[in-house]
């Protein structure tokens, strides 16, 4: 039997979640199938990365209503701190000189996850199907078709949210860029002897770009990548030994490392569409682009375009416009194509870039942060692209609601 709909998302993840959410409301029939049982404990990233969500993220979240569900487990970020291991250049971000109450906030995907599936569970317009697998799609050119295991749905939209290793967009063809960093992440928790204020540490270090993001009650969350080779030593060094390495490379500025949680290791590669419609049917989150960590902006990307497609599609429904014509589609591309590139290729010159031990690369990027620490109006643009807030912003990202 097939269900017909006006718009059907494929993944559960905290991207296509979202979009649930800001669609819900609005007239619209929708679904959303996800291969997992919509539990935190369930679904696969809803697990215990550390997430720094950009000041316009949670601008997101706050107009969706979901962000009082969420603040109470997440931490400001008040300063961002970024420095080379053994270099002279560093650099600032301040919350107060750019006049906004943090620069971002920290939480976990766990509990972010929990706030979105306990609203997603309440959305009466949203039909949901999980643990459904999507076994095919095809497009008609009136609508998608997708097929689950026993059954099908119609969609005159259908968008992809499933993840870096999308199947719809395998089975759209659509045309991808991929760059294997042969790297891994290491995360984990980790409490040091001084209180860390609120300050989010970028450092790159001789091993790879080491974050350590502010959390609640003082512990730090740690996101380091390592060379492919190194991961299996680095998740197998014991407690001190694994402290003693942290120390090492990041130093003193949190004073003495004390304890270390469970490390996990996450493998790390880069992918982007070069285009992210087709006809009846849009990609969005990692299933547009999979970046690397080091700057922490996949999901912040992600959810600039759940913010921008559940725009361009109620806007479209109001002037009794197909949500999923090529006129619709177009205007989300448009939109969302530049910073999609932006940010890929951004964060891709930053892993390059801080990979390389070249001496005269060291001391021109050591330059490259004392000018920016120098220079207040290129910091002050670092800053609004970093916290989401550059170019033209959908109407969520300014707080307001649809
Ligand atoms: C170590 C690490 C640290 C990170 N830190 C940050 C950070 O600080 N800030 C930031 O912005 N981003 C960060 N990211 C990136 C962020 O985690 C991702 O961008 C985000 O999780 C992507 O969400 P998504 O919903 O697009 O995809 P996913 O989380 O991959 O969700 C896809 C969903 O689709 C489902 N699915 C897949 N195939 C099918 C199918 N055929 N049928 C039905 N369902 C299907 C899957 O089960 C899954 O639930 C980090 C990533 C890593 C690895």
């Amino acid at each position: 039997m097939k269900q017909n709909y006006d718009l059907v998302i494929v993944g559960g993840g905290m991207v296509g979640a979202t979009l649930a959410i800001a669609l819900s409301g609005h007239g619209l029939k929708l679904a959303l199938v996800e291969a997992a049982e919509l539990k935190v404990e369930k679904v696969p990233n809803y697990d215990d990365r550390a997430i720094a969500l950009s000041y316009g993220a949670q601008r997101i979240f706050g107009a969706l209503g979901v962000w009082p569900a969420m603040a109470p487990q997440a931490e400001p970020i008040l300063h961002i701190h970024v420095s080379e291991q053994g270099g002279f250049g560093f650099s600032h971000l301040d919350a107060k000189e750019e006049g906004v109450p943090a620069l971002g906030q920290v939480i976990t995907a766990r509990n972010l996850g929990a706030v979105l599936l306990e609203r997603l569970a309440q959305l009466p317009d949203v039909d949901l199907f999980a643990p459904a697998r999507v076994r095919w799609v095809s497009v008609d050119p009136d609508q998608a078709r997708i097929g689950l295991e026993d059954s099908e749905l119609g969609a005159r939209l259908l968008v992809a949210a499933d993840g870096g290793n999308s199947f719809v967009r395998d089975q759209l063809c659509f045309e991808t860029v991929h760059k294997a960093y042969h790297q891994s992440a290491v995360v984990a928790n980790v409490t040091p002897s001084k209180p860390h204020r609120g300050i989010a540490f970028e450092r790159f270090t001789a091993n790879g770009p080491l974050a350590l993001l502010p959390m609640r009650d003082d512990h730090c969350a740690l996101v380091w990548t390592v060379a492919d080779e190194k991961l299996e030593a680095m998740l197998g060094l014991d407690d001190v030994r694994f402290i003693g390495r942290l120390q090492e490379h990041f130093g003193w500025r949190l004073g003495r490392f004390e304890k270390v949680g469970r490390r996990s290791g996450y493998p790390l590669s880069q992918l982007w569409v070069r285009h992210s419609v087709k006809p009846r049917a849009a990609l969005i989150g990692n299933a547009a682009h999979t970046l690397h960590p080091v700057a922490g902006q996949g999901f912040n990307l992600g959810i600039r375009d759940v913010a921008a497609l559940a725009e361009v599609v109620i806007d479209a429904c109001r002037k009794g416009e197909d949500p999923g014509s090529e006129a619709t589609l177009a205007r989300y591309e448009a939109w969302r194509h530049k910073d999609q590139q932006q940010v890929a290729r951004i964060t891709d010159s930053l892993v390059r870039i801080f990979s390389n031990r070249w001496p005269p690369l060291r001391l021109g990027r050591n330059l490259g942060l004392l000018g920016v620490e120098l220079c207040p109006p290129l910091r002050h643009g670092i800053a609004r692209a970093a916290m989401g807030i550059e170019g033209r912003l959908p109407r969520l990202s300014r707080g307001v609601p649809l």
